[in-house]
This record gives C-alpha cells, sequence and structure tokens, in this order.
C-alpha cells in the first residue's frame, strides 16, 4: 500500500485525510500495520509539534461540555484543535462511556477541529499505540492543540500522561468540605486541577473544593518541572465559559516555561523512549503468541506457574528461550 498520497493530505492538514490515516492505525491487519509505520515515517520529518494537554476527569464532571466551550474558544482565537479519547470502558465491553457522538456537537462541527472518539474493542495496548500515533499524526496535520481526554478510571490517566506535555484534572464541586476519592496518583501527575461548575448554586462549593485542592497541591513534594506555583487549582464554569481564558493562560505559562527551561524537549524525550521499549515489549509478546501452538504452550507453562510447579523466573526464562527455538519441544517439559 502507498502512503504517499495519504502524507501528503495530512500534512495538508485535509480531514478527511487525518481521519483516514488514524482508522489505518487503529487496524491491527500485518499489511496495514506497516503502511502505518511508512506513513508515520514519512510525516515525522515535518517535524511539528502541537500542545498535548491531557484531561481526565470521572463521567459527569463535565469533560464533554468543557472541551465544546474551550475547545470553541480556542478555535476562536484562530488555533486548531483536535480532540482524541481514551475510553477504557470500550477496550472490554465495546460499550463506551467517551466519543459518544451527540458530544460536543458544535465543536465537531468546527472547521478548525477535529473530533475522534475512541476505537472500541482493543486491548489497553492497543488503545495506547493508537492513541499515540493518532497524537503524532494530528501533530503532523498541523493542529496546534492536540486535547487527550480520558475518564478518570483505571490506568488510562497513567496512560494519557505518558503521552501529553501538560495534564489537567477536572473535578466536580464536592458536598461536603473532605476531599473528593482522587487517588494521590493522579494529583501527582495533574498540573491544573479545574474544579468545573463554579456557577449558580454550586460556585460556594466549587470555591470551597478547590481551597480543598490548593492546600492538598501545596503539601506535595516540588517538582523540578514545575514554576513557582504550579501544580494549581482553580475553578472555571464549562456552562458559563467562566475562568477558561485564565486555564488557558495559565496553561499556555506553563507550557512556555518548561519549553524555556528545557523540560518540554526532556519529557517528549523520555516519553519517547518509553514508547520505544512498549513496541519492544509488546513485539515479544505477540512474537510468543501469534502462533497457536506456541500460545497454548504459553498457556501451559502459565498453569505450572499458577500451580507453583515452577517459579515466575524460571518459567519466563523458558517461554524466552522459545524465541530462539521454537521447534525446541524439550522446552515442553
Ligand atoms: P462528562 O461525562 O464528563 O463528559 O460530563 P458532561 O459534559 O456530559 O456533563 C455532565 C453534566 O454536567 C451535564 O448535565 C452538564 O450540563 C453538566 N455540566 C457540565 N459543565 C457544567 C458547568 O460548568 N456547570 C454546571 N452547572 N453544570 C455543568
Amino acid at each position: 500500500m502507498d502512503t504517499t498520497d495519504l502524507a501528503q493530505g495530512v500534512a495538508a492538514g485535509d480531514r478527511r485525510a487525518l481521519a483516514r490515516a488514524i482508522t489505518l492505525v487503529e487496524s491491527g491487519r500485518p499489511d496495514h500495520r506497516q503502511a502505518a509505520r511508512a506513513l508515520l515515517e514519512q510525516l515525522a520529518g515535518l517535524g511539528r509539534q502541537s500542545l498535548r494537554i491531557g484531561l481526565s476527569g470521572t463521567p459527569g464532571v463535565g469533560k464533554s461540555t468543557f472541551i465544546e466551550t474551550f475547545g470553541q474558544m480556542l478555535t476562536g482565537q484562530g488555533l486548531r484543535v483536535a480532540v482524541l479519547a481514551v475510553d477504557p470502558s470500550s477496550t472490554r465491553s465495546g460499550g463506551s462511556i467517551l466519543g459518544d457522538k451527540t458530544r460536543m456537537e458544535r465543536l465537531s462541527r468546527d472547521p478548525r477541529a477535529f473530533i475522534r472518539p475512541s476505537p472500541s474493542q482493543t486491548e489497553l495496548g492497543g488503545v495506547a499505540r493508537r492513541t499515540r500515533e493518532a497524537v503524532a499524526l494530528c501533530e503532523a496535520a498541523g493542529f496546534d492543540i492536540v486535547l487527550i481526554e480520558t475518564v478518570g478510571v483505571g490506568q488510562s490517566e497513567t496512560l494519557v500522561a505518558e503521552m501529553c506535555d501538560l495534564f489537567v484534572l477536572l473535578l466536580a464541586p464536592a458536598g461536603g468540605d473532605e476531599l473528593q476519592g482522587v487517588k494521590r496518583g493522579i494529583m501527582e501527575i495533574a498540573d491544573i486541577i479545574l474544579v468545573n461548575k463554579a456557577d449558580g448554586e454550586l460556585k460556594a462549593a466549587a470555591q470551597r473544593t478547590c481551597a480543598d485542592y490548593a492546600g492538598a497541591l501545596r503539601l506535595l513534594r516540588k517538582r523540578p518541572q514545575d514554576p513557582e506555583g504550579y501544580p494549581l487549582a482553580m475553578t472555571v464554569s464549562a456552562l458559563d465559559a467562566l475562568g477558561l481564558q485564565e486555564a488557558w493562560r495559565r496553561m499556555q505559562a506553563l507550557a512556555d516555561w518548561r519549553r524555556d527551561h528545557g523540560f518540554w524537549a526532556a519529557r517528549r524525550s523520555e516519553q519517547a523512549r518509553h514508547w520505544f521499549e512498549e513496541e519492544v515489549r509488546q513485539g515479544l509478546l505477540q512474537r510468543l503468541t501469534a502462533d497457536p501452538v506456541q500460545r497454548a504452550r504459553m498457556a501451559r507453562i502459565g498453569a505450572s506457574v499458577a500451580e507453583g510447579r515452577t517459579t515466575p523466573g524460571a518459567a519466563a526464562a523458558r517461554v524466552l528461550a522459545l524465541l530462539d527455538n521454537p521447534g525446541d519441544e524439550s522446552l515442553d517439559a
């Protein structure tokens, strides 16, 4: 498959070409994988970089509403915005919390925006690669901002944090004055916490929640990649478009500071190295399980580990030896 035309379409910022290219990187077919790799290599030469913003929050917190208003604010300033979703719920059930077509209706019709829902029925490993490659395609297509949205469950935030430049956590006003059950891990990867729904009757609760989180953030260890005052918490109303300019100003200030101090480039190279290692890991696993005979062997060795007849280390060494001697039946013993 020749990907030259597709590469040209993507590089020219054509949204239909971009959609087709993402479909290509989502495919698991070996010939498609090969074409996808060729395409990504062709486009890497452009060296374009977007600001990649990870956005996480539990269902109902207002992510779609936020992206709709925030996205339109950005496109209104002449910026081009791509939105990608990482939805762990779609990996198991095929159902999806994100990526519903009725979400972000106005933004999806905006010529400066591109919205792509999460693909269904892939494993988390597959979602990770697909999203990372989709991000690369959006960058090549010249988008200024790539928003990578995820639901605050499972490991999806860590995954998104590994492909973004800034991580934004969206929270809802809490009823009481206690912190919501936000895992410590996510507090540590958040650069900016936005307490949403700071409007009408919820305004006071939002302000209290924001103060609580600001306090909690001050207790965290100071990170070298942050200027004074970050990570920070602030209130917004996605519905009434309140505080969004300020939130954007804070995101830009953080991004600029990191760029000026070398942390941006360092993070990007660290991420690239991580993804390289991840690809190798996935590739090895795939080679070990591609063939039904190998798969059956893996299952048998796994069962023997589960029953305590083999230690995990010895079993893994045997499985890795299969890579050198796929026909060696003594390994089954
Ligand atoms: P998501 O599941 O995180 O994508 O959340 P949605 O964007 O679908 O919002 C869930 C509900 O919260 C909807 O009824 C929204 O209208 C409401 N909502 C979202 N943002 C705001 C806000 O800023 N203020 C208020 N009062 N309601 C909001």
